[in-house]
């Protein structure tokens, strides 16, 4: 298993932002709207993924700016909006993002693909299914977890062409969400060998302090999530375990967005802030 950082990501224009003129045309205090923040992965040649920030939305506070939940407490107009920028810098279309409700929970489902309706599809009209990891072969379909602290976590067996997503806070690791997504992701024909994962931006082990023996649950179910915080608290660091679910079952390519959300404030976090929006993890298949 390797845990090397996330390579070197692009961060997209917002759409509709001049590109800044080689001339000077425009004075150099008249700064334009925000850059988009989203960071964009390449897992394998034709699998793609995003991690998104908070700078260029259009949500005001307490979700300023880039939120992509509706279940936070924004206005749904903001939201689509939101999420209609993200799609842009991807490269797809919101009809083309699916969501979870999602529930701490460790169920699995697959994502059929749901057609090339354009607007109306049923990727966004359904209600969004309750659980917190999923798998799909459709290409140029988004899988998307939303978060605030919680590990989102992205996997893809090129070979076999089935991506996945998943869910993956304090419950739904001990409950072992990643390892199910791998079973099913395997039983639908990919292999964990040929498996590549990346876990998202989360809270970090030593911001994340719980009661201790919460602490002592967790690092049984799960060897390696339990630490001591920075002000030497018990602690838990939820990227480590879930690094050891994925080498446990076998996959040996595990990048990791170091970030911490308590600590980056171009980060959503529910433990720092309590009503705030959240980010995505995004996973695709080319086109
Ligand atoms: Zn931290």
């Amino acid at each position: 298993m390797s845990e090397a950082p996330a390579e070197p990501a692009r961060t997209p224009r917002a759409p509709g932002r001049p590109a800044p003129g080689p001339g000077g045309d425009a004075p150099a205090a008249a700064a334009g709207p925000p850059e988009l923040a989203v960071r964009l992965l390449t897992l394998a040649p034709g699998v793609h993924a995003a991690f998104t920030g908070r700078r260029g939305g259009v949500s005001r506070p307490p979700y300023d700016t880039l939120n992509m939940s509706t279940g936070s407490g924004d206005g749904e107009e903001a939201v689509a909006r939101n999420r209609e920028l993200v799609a842009t810098a991807c490269g797809l279309t919101p009809d083309r993002m699916t969501w979870m409700r999602q529930v701490h929970g460790a169920d699995v489902g697959r994502v059929p693909d749901p057609g090339r309706s354009g607007p109306g599809s049923r990727a966004v009209t359904e209600p969004a299914p309750p659980r917190d990891a999923c798998f799909t072969s459709a290409p140029g379909l988004a899988l998307g977890v939303l978060s605030a602290d919680c590990p989102a976590v992205l996997l893809a067996d090129p070979e076999a062409g089935i991506i996945a997503a998943a869910h993956s806070g304090r419950p739904g690791t001990a409950l072992g969400v990643v390892p199910a997504l791998l079973r099913a992701m395997t039983g639908a024909g990919a292999d964990p060998a040929r498996t590549r994962a990346v876990i998202g931006p989360a809270i970090c082990g030593g911001c994340y302090e719980v009661p201790e023996q919460m602490r002592d649950a967790v690092a049984a179910a799960v060897p390696g999530s339990g630490c001591l915080t920075r002000a030497g608290t018990p602690g838990l660091d939820l990227r480590a375990g879930i690094a050891g679910q994925l080498a446990a079952a076998g996959v040996r390519e595990v990048r990791i967005d170091d970030r911490c959300t308590a600590e980056d404030r171009d980060l959503y976090s529910y433990r720092r802030d309590g009503r705030t929006g959240r980010f995505a993890g995004l996973i695709w298949l080319a086109p």
